[in-house]
């Protein structure tokens, strides 16, 4: 799995995973009436259920901060990524919680101005382990680099200039 993985790799201590079998992509439900303009891999309040976890995590282990990976143009089609969801989120948590108000628990967006092109040119810039990450959203071993996330990740690296260390050489960046 690509998180653990990655997670080894950038020397995580406490790695948790929580399992949520019920939770379902648009395209797993029955009727999609009234959830227009939203992609099939949308998950209904899937970032309300996550930070809800992790301010759950942060409250445990008095973090003051939970960091949330989300760039520009998620926030163009997700509304549960963006400044006013966010901004309502952190106060709900804080009004839930002295101990998460004690440690001024913030929730931060550092790539919430970025394109997913700015995001891979900082992590190649960064040395981030690109070969690690995971953008395809089926499972398996290897990308279907047919999916949403494969074809925005092949637009993302080539238009920053950088080869896919993942892209099978057969094939072409779209
Ligand atoms: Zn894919």
């Amino acid at each position: 799995m690509a998180a653990r993985r990655i997670a080894a790799a950038a020397g995580v201590a406490d790695h948790r995973f929580v399992s949520m079998p019920q939770l379902m992509e648009l395209s797993d439900m029955k009727s999609r009436k009234g959830f227009g303009g939203l992609p099939p891999t949308y998950i209904p309040m899937k970032n309300a259920i996550y930070y809800g976890l992790a301010a759950a995590y942060a409250e445990e282990t008095r973090s003051s901060r939970i960091v949330a990976g989300h760039n520009r143009e998620d926030t163009m089609v997700f509304e549960d990524t963006g400044d006013e969801f966010f901004l309502h989120l952190e106060k709900a948590l804080l009004a839930g919680s002295q101990r998460l108000r004690r440690n001024r628990m913030k929730l931060w967006r550092p790539l919430g101005e970025m394109s997913k092109t700015e995001v891979v040119s900082l992590a190649e810039r960064l040395g981030v382990p690109l070969e690690l990450t995971w953008s395809c959203h089926l499972e398996g071993t290897e990308h279907c680099w047919r999916c949403q996330g494969c074809v925005a990740r092949q637009k993302s690296f080539a238009s920053a200039g950088i080869p896919d260390p993942l892209m099978p050489k057969k094939t072409k960046n779209v």
